[in-house]
């Protein structure tokens, strides 16, 4: 399972958010694993750059929360974290938080709760929860070390095929509102083939039903999967129609859906004939 968890964060670690959008893991440290630290040095402008310039493409995109590129199977250093917030703020994000996985171990994730808090993000976003009590774990930890406002979101993939996805995921996002995140919800995939006796479940209903019952709000980042940009977009918009206050890509996403789920929610705002 940890193995299981940790290669779902590596994965994740190249997602996107939207109107949360996220670039995740530091890349230079990914890209430069093997490389030696003067390579490592002489990358880092170049990858900075590449970052700044996927951030300003999402921006561009529709993006009004950017999630910093702190993601990963091991926590950010404080100067990655304080980058990686300043590539978001100079990418013009109006909101930009530090995202970081679940799973991550506790004492850890606090302290770089206190770090983000200390760096000027906005929100921590913690994402990926394999299981209920990893994430009211990892809740319970940024909660108790600072004063940013927390979202929260299970892994589509926690999902045992079978159930009805309402009364899998309903019962540990309300835990996780009543404990004090600021918004609860899902992220990544798959998300598009669920529900009992096998017939797929379509993305609103299950919000529907989710967000109904919430009191806080809750927010929807689901995979690029098989689909086109205009398909993700056409799901993802019905979804916020039907009650996700928050709506962005994991991963295989990227500024082509973003623009997309902007037209979408554009034209059904303003319905034309
Ligand atoms: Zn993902």
């Amino acid at each position: 399972m940890a193995r299981l968890a940790q290669r779902r964060a590596q994965r994740c670690a190249s997602g996107s958010p939207i109107r949360a959008r996220s670039s995740s893991t530091p890349r230079w440290e990914r890209r430069c694993s093997s490389a030696d630290s003067t390579s490592r040095k002489r990358a880092r402008p170049r990858l900075a750059r590449e970052v700044l310039s996927i951030h300003r493409a999402h921006v561009e995109a529709g993006a009004e929360l950017l999630l910093a590129n702190t993601f990963g199977a091991r926590p950010p250093t404080r100067a990655e974290l304080t980058a990686a917030l300043s590539l978001a703020r100079k990418a013009g994000a109006r909101y930009a938080a530090v995202a970081l996985w679940t799973g991550l171990p506790t004492a850890e994730l606090a302290e770089t709760a206190r770090a983000a808090a200390g760096a000027g993000a906005d929100a921590l976003w913690l994402e990926t929860a394999m299981h209920a009590d990893q994430a009211c774990r990892a809740l319970e930890a940024a909660l108790g070390a600072g004063e940013l406002p927390v979202a929260i979101t299970l892994a589509f993939s926690a999902f045992p095929a079978g159930d009805a996805p309402a009364d899998v995921y309903g019962p540990p996002l309300a835990q996780l509102a009543s404990q004090g995140a600021s918004v609860v919800g899902l992220n990544c995939g798959p998300w598009d083939a669920h529900g009992a006796s096998g017939r797929t479940t379509e993305l609103a209903v299950l919000v529907r039903a989710l967000s109904s019952a919430l009191p806080v709000p809750l927010a929807l980042k689901p995979d690029a999967g098989a689909r086109t940009p205009g398909a993700w977009a056409a799901a993802v918009a019905d979804a916020a129609r039907s009650g996700a206050a928050l709506v962005g890509g994991c991963c295989g996403t990227g500024a082509p859906h973003l623009r997309a789920l902007r037209d979408e929610l554009a034209n059904r705002a303003n319905p034309r004939g």
